[in-house]
């Protein structure tokens, strides 16, 4: 038996089978490249599902994680820490929002986003859309558009409408005097790589306006650089009241986060909400580094500028391409069996449905990697 097969075998033995995993064990990574247990290295344009924003292993972020656990790894949130505070300065100079909460991933980043909406303004119902993810945890899911996702496990969080994505007058519809939150990808991820239209975003201000309920941008995402500018809301002229992130915060390590204006920040207070490892010491050194990165690389401008180009390269493959910035798809036939194709070819690849594929590679990648990327996705595509 391989290498490979003797560890799935041993996982199978002990781990609940949530996953269907392909079929490769990592063992490092640097990079955009990942290598398995049998010496083999990958391409990789999933990034740990959006996540390794600066490839793996960024040294910096490697330094920083040691230093910090060399020197305190966590206190709980009875007592201030140092990096908490500057991670929290650093975010706001970056986001534009005003005071921040720290937990430990996306899911717990919008679990938060839902009970501040409800505190601040007494209301109970939230509005998500169609195709939208925020996560499986139980507020979290129930935002969550897909069925077989929430089914298993109503009762979950009510009311909540689901309004048709980028419609109007759906949203319209959907929207009243009893709505707490609407929330919102700026670009859906899960949901197929969908970019919000301007027109939409707009009206769900407007009706802001008229309701006086709170925004919720959830940028687990399209956080970071991912888009091609440093969050989804910067491609539009609107600033959303709550924002919730994590996957790209940590350069793989994990950490999320969410960010308010102040209005919203003054009507919260004491044992609202909590978390025992939410902003720990290691989690914002390594946020703080990824951040620093990202800004002396110029990430954030090499996301646009190769994001453009690997997007002309996929037209060329598919016929088709969409997206934004390192956050894209096209449409393909028998998406999932590409998947394991690629794979074969070294190239790491994902798929959102059977006939979506999604790339969002490490913001570090160039177009040299595209070029050898297109060359064996052409090779997985036959
Ligand atoms: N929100 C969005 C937009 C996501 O894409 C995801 C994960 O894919 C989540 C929330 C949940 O994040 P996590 O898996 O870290 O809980």
């Amino acid at each position: 038996m391989s290498l490979t097969h003797s560890w799935i075998e041993r996982e199978k033995k002990v781990h609940i089978q949530f996953y269907r995993r392909l079929p490769v064990v990592f063992e490092r990574g640097a990079g955009c490249w990942l290598y398995d247990v049998e010496g083999n290295r990958y391409l990789d344009l999933v990034a740990g599902i959006a996540v390794c924003v600066l490839g793996h292993c960024h040294p910096e972020v490697v330094e920083a994680v040691k230093a910090q656990a060399e020197k305190l790894m966590h206190t709980s949130n009875l007592y201030y820490t140092i990096p908490q505070i500057e991670l929290a300065e650093k975010l706001s100079e970056i986001t534009g929002m005003d005071k921040f909460f720290f937990c430990n991933s996306g899911a717990e980043a919008v679990e938060a986003s839902l009970k501040i909406a409800r505190k601040v303004t007494g209301k109970k119902k939230f509005v998500a859309f169609t195709r939208s993810f925020h996560g499986r945890t139980m507020g979290a899911l129930s935002v969550t558009w897909k069925e077989v996702f929430r089914k298993p496990f109503e009762p979950l969080v009510e009311p909540v409408v689901f309004a048709e994505f980028n419609d109007v007058n759906d949203l319209k519809e959907k929207v009243d005097e009893s709505t707490a939150a609407v929330i919102l990808e700026p670009v859906q991820g899960e949901g197929g790589i969908n970019p919000a239209e301007e027109e939409f975003v707009n009206e769900i201000f407007e009706l802001k306006e008229k309701y006086g309920f709170v925004v919720i941008f959830d940028e687990v995402q399209t956080g970071f650089g991912r888009t091609g500018k440093w969050f989804g809301k910067d491609h539009f002229s609107v600033e959303p009241d709550v924002m919730a992130m994590a996957k790209g915060m940590g350069a793989g390590f994990p950490v999320g986060g969410v960010g308010v204006k102040e209005e919203i920040a003054e009507k919260l207070g004491f044992s609202e909400h909590a978390s025992t490892f939410g902003g720990n010491p290691l989690a914002c050194s390594a946020s703080l580094a990824c951040i620093r990165v990202i800004e002396r690389e110029k990430l954030v401008e090499n996301a646009e500028k190769t994001g453009k180009y690997f997007r002309e390269r996929l037209e060329e493959l598919f016929g088709n391409a969409r997206g934004l910035g390192l956050m894209l798809a096209a449409e393909c036939e028998n998406a999932f069996d590409v998947v394991s194709k690629a794979l074969e070819n070294f190239l790491l690849v994902n798929a959102t449905s059977e006939s979506s594929l999604r790339f969002v590679p490490p913001l570090i990648i160039g177009k040299e990697e595209v070029d050898m990327a297109i060359e064996k996705l052409s090779k997985s595509v036959r």
